[in-house]
């Protein structure tokens, strides 16, 4: 079997991702040390909060503090997902290097969930990339849905690599993938991570899988034969939403290390290390958020 690379870059998605739904609020102490534990283990790219309006996810309302309260080593790439033009002005008061943007491929998936169109979200992405740049900070793009949507079942091929590549023209540095409910399976990881490859020409591909009873670790084996070299994950497997049915935790880090360093891929992490922290993760959350 042909794996072209000998390195994999993960992008650590626990502090945000992986808590972002947790009904009860975590202390912003213990957001800290989750990140603290996350760099220990030799993560260098940490998803660490959201500046999201907190009505909409009060779990993230003290995204100032917890980035205040992490201890910045250098190499480390701190970055928080915001929505809109609005949370681009909080990130850039709280002076952060790389931002993360959120849209769907699916037209109803976007509208629920941001209240926008494709199009109006993909100038929203054009406006933050303007904005970043005036400020030297980078920005990477998520494209939901990428393998299904779970209101509009398939979504097409065509489409994701057709956002793709309007999100680097509009200046993002990485796209990354999402498998927003976990409808991929290895063969549809392939045919869209290749497609994605295949028209991008500076932006650097990433996948996003989330939990689907281990097709996770065949739909990241599709991707790597695909070329794609970036992996997001979260420590502990966190996330999903108690909310939305079908929507599963994201890949477990430590699952995703253990695969990887199995096959001889660098990651620079040390599992014993990311074992401790999903450990950790593990006791932030309630029990239903666990299987
Ligand atoms: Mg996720």
């Amino acid at each position: 079997m042909q794996i072209p690379m000998k390195e994999v870059e993960i992008f650590e998605v626990g502090p945000r991702d992986g808590l972002q739904n947790e009904p009860t609020f975590i202390e912003t102490e213990k957001k800290i040390k989750l990140v603290e534990m996350l760099q220990d283990a030799g993560c260098r790219k940490i998803e660490v909060t959201s500046f999201v309006h907190p009505k909409w996810v009060p779990q993230m309302a003290d995204s100032i503090q917890v980035l205040e309260g992490i201890t910045n080593r250098p190499g480390i790439v701190y970055s928080a997902l915001i929505p809109n033009m609005k949370g681009m002005q909080r990130a850039v008061e709280a002076g952060l290097d790389e931002v993360v943007t959120i849209m769907s491929a699916s037209e109803s998936h976007n509208t629920k969930n941001l209240n926008m169109s494709v199009e109006r979200s993909l100038e929203e992405v054009r406006n933050i990339n303007e904005e970043a740049r005036k400020h030297g900070m980078r920005v990477r793009s998520y494209i939901g849905t990428a393998y299904g949507c779970p209101m509009e079942g398939a979504v097409p091929v065509s489409e994701v690599a057709r956002i793709a590549k309007a999100l680097e023209d509009a200046g993002s540095y990485e796209i990354s993938l999402g498998d927003t409910t976990g409808m991929a399976y290895p063969q549809l990881a392939f045919e869209v991570a290749s497609a994605v490859l295949d028209v991008l020409t500076t932006a650097r591909t990433a996948v996003h899988f989330h939990r689907a009873r281990g097709i996770e670790c065949a739909n990241v084996l599709a991707s790597l034969q695909a070329g794609v070299t970036v992996i997001d994950s979260a420590a502990g497997g966190l996330g999903g939403c108690p909310y939305a049915p079908g929507a599963t935790g994201n890949m477990a880090t430590e699952l995703l290390v253990d695969m990887l360093h199995r096959m001889g891929i660098a990651t620079g992490i040390d599992l014993g290390r990311m074992e401790q922290a999903a450990q950790f993760a593990k006791q932030l959350v309630s029990q239903n958020e666990k299987e």
